[in-house]
């Protein structure tokens, strides 16, 4: 790697010779630098900040590997060096990478005053903290990812550093005079996203997902791929939902094994759904596109980044994910192809608007030709109401059913809508406008939980609360549906039941309208998008009688008797409206709109707008179709 030569060159102009360096290495995108004297990094703390600028990477300093002490003494250390209020959950030594993760409630305590704690740490032990946020709620979940990356840490260090050798190939990239996209899935329709990114020499897939709501076509046409899918250099997932990341593990089933970038959460995320969708389908007695095995290959190949972290994936493309303010972690991907020749980005599922969970979409890049832009509330009559509105109308419904003694069902995507809701539920709460109990199902509460391990996603109040151990998701009001069953739940009178998935395509959410479909007492209130041929959709448009199949294999209609309302407002996507002025407000605007994610008519629509109202060339593109971007 000639890169690796220059990279040392620099280290070595800009370090003091007692910094006493003893090896440089890619890991992945990043650098790992070994020092004999990690003391010269904390004299000086512009060396990394520097170097890091400079080599515009990621940079991991690291003690050499003689320095490092016993594990066991060495625990023993961190628990005197870090104070008792951190809350230590656990301690685990990955020798390949010279570090130590802690997992603590409070990480602050662990990093101490201006890094303090920390820095002894590394001093007196040799072993660099990484320091991880202990969720507040228990997830078992996140507790087997986190073991995985530990048991796996040999293997990952091997992975990063295959990772880097493709990344920074020598090969000349300057026949690169071409770059070509290809529509795989989720293009005027919503499920199966994928879209092949493509130069003379690299090939990367953003998204992979599934279409739930489908039993016909569900999965992206890898099939028009003309290589193996081994050979393709990076994925790269915007967010966990299954329209978006769920047919990943299928790559791995198929042979791929390179890097899958993503945030942290959208790795943790992902896995939950993915091991969900298994479950689900198991269940059902259907077989699902791959197994355990597969997903859990997919996290050790996960290279998480932060948003706004430039990260090289390709000798020739350059990654950055943004804020698109739609789930934990989800991202607008932007790629800088050639040096510059070609700047894309790929909105991915984005919400230009209020939200209580997020931040700000992003909307400022340093370069952009190329949108690729979500269009699933794109057509001209897809105007959702006023947020205070919404909640206004949810809490009407809620006390009109309550009065007849019914019970609510509110269905939920587990990640993204359902803790939304749990948000606006416990403010109602908090501020008296609502006493009823309020049963959360296990799939929710377990993204809940993975929604504490990361503050930093949040808005800011939420944020605040969780670091303060005060977490809305783990607020009185919510009671945990396993607790008791089904049946007794559903007997209660006057109760909130929020649960997945989303659009009735299976999971508690169709377990629980089973038990109160035929009482005019209860009510369905739908607060996300029903996706074309799911049984919500169907229920939306107005299907009076279902046929149910009982334990004993006898089928009957089930009639559908209880109040069924659609609240929009609380989406996670982009209204019309919304979508327009997210494109006035980009900077810089874009030269070409390419449309996807959105059923034909709306993402027609939207594009026709755009073209002669906006004077931009958009195009609503069809899956399989190809677009040169240059
Ligand atoms: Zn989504
Ligand atoms: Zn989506």
């Amino acid at each position: 790697m000639k890169i690796l030569k220059e990279i040392k060159d620099f280290v070595g102009e800009t370090l003091p010779s007692k910094a006493e360096i003893t090896k440089i290495e890619m890991e992945g995108p990043e650098v790992a630098i070994y020092t004999k004297n990690p003391a010269t990094f904390f004299e000086n703390e512009n060396y990394v900040a520097k170097i890091a600028f400079e080599l515009k990477k990621r940079i991991n300093i690291r003690t050499d590997k003689s320095l490092l002490i016993d594990q066991a003494e060495a625990k023993e250390k961190i628990m005197k060096l870090v104070p008792e209020d951190a809350g230590i959950k656990d301690i685990s030594f990955e020798k390949a990478f010279s570090e130590v993760t802690i997992e603590a409630v409070k990480p602050g305590l662990v990093i101490g005053k201006g890094g303090g704690t920390s820095k002894s740490i590394i001093l007196e032990t040799g072993w660099t903290p990484n320091i991880v946020r202990a969720p507040t709620q228990n997830s078992e979940i996140l507790r087997g990812i986190r073991h995985h990356l530990h048991r796996y840490a040999d293997e990952r260090k091997k992975i990063l550093q295959d990772t880097a050798k493709k990344i920074y190939a020598d090969a000349e990239t300057n026949g690169n005079d071409w770059v070509r996209m290809v529509a795989l899935g989720g293009f005027r329709q919503v499920g199966r996203s994928s879209i092949l990114v493509e130069t003379p020499s690299t090939k990367v897939l953003i998204d992979c997902g599934i279409n739930v709501a489908s039993n016909e076509k569900p999965y992206p046409y890898l099939d028009a791929l003309h290589f193996p899918l081994n050979e393709l250099d990076a994925v790269i997932v915007s967010h966990a939902h299954m329209d978006h990341g769920g047919f990943v593990p299928y790559l791995f089933k198929s042979g791929y094994r390179g890097p899958v970038y993503c945030t942290a959460p959208t790795r943790d995320l992902m896995a939950l759904l993915h091991f969900d969708y298994i479950d689900v389908l198991g269940k059902e007695r259907k077989e699902p596109a791959y197994n355990e095995s597969d997903v859990k290959e997919v996290i050790k190949y996960c290279i998480p980044r932060n948003y706004r972290e430039v990260t090289d994936i390709a000798p020739d493309m350059r990654l950055t994910l943004h804020n698109a303010a739609h789930i934990l972690g989800s991202s607008s991907v932007h790629l800088h192809i050639g040096k510059g020749a070609h700047n894309l980005v790929y909105t991915g599922d984005m919400k230009f608007g209020f939200t209580r969970l997020f931040n700000n979409v992003d909307i400022k890049y340093p370069r952009l030709e190329t949108l690729i832009l979500e269009s699933t509330y794109g057509g001209r009559d897809c105007i959702q109401p006023d947020r205070q509105d919404a909640e206004e109308r949810l809490l009407r419904v809620i006390k009109e059913t309550i009065q007849r003694d019914g019970n609510i069902l509110i269905p939920v995507f587990a990640v993204g809508r359902g803790q939304e809701i749990m948000l606006v539920l416990e403010n109602f709460y908090k501020k008296g406008l609502l006493d009823a109990k309020c049963y959360v199902d296990g799939m929710t509460r377990e993204a809940s939980a993975i929604h504490t391990a990361y503050p930093e996603y949040l808005r800011k109040g939420v944020q605040r609360r969780v670091l303060q151990n005060d977490s809305p998701f783990n607020a009185e009001i919510f009671e945990l549906a396993t607790s008791k069953t089904r049946d007794e739940i559903a007997e209660e009178k006057g109760v909130i039941i929020i649960a997945s998935s989303g659009m009735l395509t299976g999971g508690t959410s169709v377990a629980y309208l089973h038990k109160l479909a035929e009482s005019p007492d209860n009510a369905l209130i739908f607060v996300g998008y029903q996706g074309e041929g799911s049984l919500g959709r169907k229920i939306q448009s107005g299907i009076k009688s279902i046929p149910v199949t009982d334990a004993k294999g006898r089928t009957r209609a089930m009639q559908m008797a209880l109040r069924v309302e659609t609240i929009e407002g609380f989406s996670g996507h982009s209204d019309r409206n919304q979508l327009v002025s997210y494109i006035r407000n980009l900077k810089p605007k874009p030269k070409r709109v390419l449309i996807g994610h959105g059923e034909k008519s709306n993402a027609l629509d939207l594009s026709r707008y755009i073209s002669s109202k906006m004077g931009i060339n958009a195009t609503a593109l069809r899956n399989l179709d190809a677009a040169r971007l240059r």
